[in-house]
């Protein structure tokens, strides 16, 4: 048997291996019904030997691509002599990939975490003591205002303060010391401010939450209240980052330089969970031995990943490539018209496309997809989210449209 993109089909080994995954892993998620086996740049392969485009890259986690050979070397290299020490002692490669990485996003101090709801967590210990430390807000009275629809994890303190009901439902009781306001409304945040506010925390595009941008101006002005009201900006840029949406930070577009920014995904270059939290010598500077910690945080192996990861973002100039052919992508799927298509959103390659409520949800559409060759999942019921690896050329979104095409009709 041959498949749609030429490869030898083996055999049905694909639903032999979703069968063991259903039988023996708690249903936490609801993939879509392929087992990746082997990945690429953006192309991975499945059980059967099909060949598709990766169009989610692991929630923006494969900004650099599938298997980039520079950060494989390195962690091939790195993992032949040193892995872990824990923080009880130092490390060779930490000090240096702490360095790069505040120097990569412009700021002075960077405390290392795993994954992006720890580096979550930390944010908020920190903004909290810093609101202790600095604004003297009594004890426990610290407040983070954060907005609707957002995602930040899914720790029982995040899911605490999400807008979405199952994220949260069973798992209570949740931490206190959390407001939430519309997203996009900068209005909301001023009056949402009480003496007692210490953060605000924002992604300055809801991925999770459906590719939601908000309006020119936003990040800017809530920049501007906190500035202020003495409110720390707090800045998930987990998705957004890494030239994702064709720029270094997401918030650059608005030349908004956040008090904290917390990192994730992609800073593990798709090979090795690493997180991070940004920010000055002041903020950061709250924390003091004993206060927090991680046995892997700030490992030799994430360490010498993260900076290979950075390397290329830097070297291949995968924040120009996503400026450069977003708009070109964006402009093309406006161009399909299709009478199911609401609305197609997004920033530098963070698109997404709004299928009509009266066309049924989108996931139907990202099966179709699948039968063409290209892997993309829906968020939000509605819309399906196209983030290809950042290592992606004209040619190769090319053949996305052309598929794309073939699914929406028109
Ligand atoms: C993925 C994500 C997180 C959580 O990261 P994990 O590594 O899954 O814990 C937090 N915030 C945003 C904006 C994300 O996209």
């Amino acid at each position: 048997m041959e498949s749609a993109t030429g490869e030898r089909i083996e055999a049905n080994r694909s639903r032999r291996l979703i069968e063991l995954a259903e039988r023996f892993g708690a249903h936490n998620y609801h993939p879509l019904d392929v087992v990746i086996e082997r990945g690429e740049g953006i192309w991975v392969w499945d059980a059967d030997g099909r060949k598709y485009v990766d169009c989610l890259s692991a929630y923006s986690a494969l900004n650099q691509g599938h298997c980039h050979p520079a950060i494989i070397q390195a962690l091939v290299e790195q993992s032949r002599h040193l892995t872990l020490t824990s923080r009880a002692f130092h490390n060779a490669e930490m000090g240096p990939f702490l360095e790069e990485l505040c120097d990569y996003v412009g700021m002075e101090m960077a405390l290392p975490m795993n994954t992006g709801a720890e580096a979550v967590e930390t944010a908020i210990k920190t903004v909290r003591k810093w609101g202790y430390t600095y604004k003297g807000v009594p004890d426990d009275k610290a407040e983070i205002i954060v907005c609707e629809g957002n995602f930040h994890g899914r720790t029982t303190t995040i899911v605490g303060f999400s807008s979405d009901t199952q994220y949260q439902e069973g798992f209570g009781p949740f931490t206190p010391g959390f407001t939430i306001i519309p997203y996009g409304d900068a209005e909301a945040l001023r009056k949402a401010i009480t003496p007692h506010t210490v953060g605000f925390l924002v992604e300055p595009i809801q991925g999770e939450g459906g590719v939601m941008v908000p309006p020119a101006g936003y990040l800017r002005e809530t920049k501007q209240i906190c500035e202020t009201q003495r409110v720390l900006f707090v800045a998930d840029e987990i998705q957004t980052a890494f030239g994702r949406t064709g720029r270094r930070l997401c918030c650059d577009h608005e030349d908004v330089a956040p008090d904290v920014i917390i990192l994730g995904k992609a800073l593990g270059g798709g090979v090795y969970p690493v997180s991070a939290v940004c920010a000055s010598r002041e903020i950061l500077g709250v924390f003091r031995p004993g206060d927090h910690g991680s046995t892997f945080g700030g490992n030799p192996l994430a360490a010498a990943v993260a900076r290979a990861a950075l390397r290329v973002l830097r070297e291949e100039r995968l924040a120009e490539r996503a400026a450069e052919l977003g708009p070109y992508f964006m402009e093309q799927l406006r161009a399909i018209e299709s009478p199911v298509v609401e609305q197609v959103r997004g920033k530098g390659l963070l698109v997404g496309v709004v299928i009509k409520e009266e066309a049924g949800p989108a996931r139907p559409f990202c099966e179709a997809l699948r039968e063409e060759g290209i892997l993309a999942k829906e968020t939000h019921g509605q819309v399906i989210r196209f983030a290809p690896p950042l290592v992606i050329g004209r040619e190769e979104i090319d053949w996305i449209l052309a598929r794309v095409r073939k699914v929406l009709p028109q």
